[in-house]
């Protein structure tokens, strides 16, 4: 199993702006001793230990996992038209069967999907999967006449639409999918794929503060022995409390909830658009501090969301 990020942020793509741009191509030219520019080489080696050669990124959700033949993507935020280019770029386009998981249909975890390259190819078959009966309608609505110049009708792949039932695991090729009903605004679904003895989890978008005590023990089991768990931690502490009812949460409660879980790494996500790269990085060192505090024992990592960011999961 191969899993990588496309696309990291959450409700609206935030491109960088200038300003920003610019703060990090100061801070980048006033660390830079003449060592680090004496060369090419040496200017290469400066950027990749700097924190301010990279970004977050600004595209909205999407996640990739690689399966043999197989290429499942989480939801198709804006950074699916990427993964699309390379999918091509590597005739995966052609070459591997093509499964769509959404946790939801609001805009960001669609918008990507019309700029899919392999929707546009003849006979391509794509499947797409979630847990409510009516996402064919939906992902329709968003290209009907006044919202998209290329109408539904006019695709020539075939894209079959699927429910996921909530109780039972789905087999789809040698991967097991099981989904866990998420507490947002009109219904939303987390994903676990199983597959050779790795496993990755994607809880995105969902406000646990509303019943902690609840879902605290179902999320746990649900993550129990998963490799890669990615959630949904757009707040901090105090900003959550600023955002109560948006159907979202702070990492500090999944920190609490999976204190004793054997779990591999666990992943900031969903970053608010309002959070500039520093933002989210104090935020993850908060996370890293309190669960110091609070889960000393704790057997995971921890990580904030970064695009392109990887994982290669040998089988065991
Ligand atoms: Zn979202
Ligand atoms: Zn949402």
């Amino acid at each position: 199993m191969r899993v990588k990020l496309w696309g990291v942020r959450g409700s609206l793509a935030t491109p960088m702006s200038s300003a920003l741009l610019r703060e990090k191509a100061r801070l980048l030219l006033s660390e830079a001793t003449p060592g680090d520019l004496k060369s090419p080489q040496a200017i290469e080696a400066y950027l990749d230990r700097s924190s301010h050669s990279w970004t977050y990124g600004g595209n909205t959700s999407c996640v990739e996992v690689e399966l043999d033949n197989q290429t499942f993507i989480l939801d198709a935020g804006t950074g699916l038209r990427s993964l699309g280019l390379k999918l091509k770029e590597d005739g995966r386009d052609l070459s591997h069967q093509l499964h769509f998981f959404f946790t939801h249909f609001h805009w960001d975890h669609i918008c990507g999907f019309p700029y899919f390259g392999p929707i546009y190819i003849p006979d391509r078959q794509i499947d797409v999967w979630s847990g409510r009966s009516d996402a064919l309608r939906l992902l329709q609505t968003q290209m009907n006449d006044a919202h998209f110049p290329v109408k539904w009708e006019m695709l020539k792949s075939k894209i079959d639409c699927h429910q996921i039932a909530e109780d039972v695991p789905t087999a789809i090729g040698d991967a097991t999918v099981r989904i866990l009903p998420l507490i947002h605004p009109d219904k939303a679904y987390g994903y676990r794929i199983d597959h050779r003895g790795r496993s990755v989890c994607y809880l995105t978008d969902t406000e646990v503060s509303k019943n902690p005590n609840r879902v605290a023990e179902s999320y746990a089991s649900f993550v129990e022995g998963a490799d890669v768990v990615i959630v949904d931690a757009m707040y901090g502490f105090l900003d959550y409390h600023d955002h109560i009812n948006f159907g979202h949460s702070t990492i500090f409660n999944f920190i609490d909830f999976f204190r004793d879980a054997k779990i591999g790494e666990l992943v900031i996500f969903h970053h608010d658009p309002m959070a500039s790269d520093p933002q989210v990085t104090r935020l993850y060192m908060d996370a890293k501090r309190y669960t110091e505090l609070v889960a000393p024992t704790a057997s995971w990592t921890l990580s904030a969301a970064r695009e392109g960011q990887e994982w290669m999961l040998p089988p065991r």
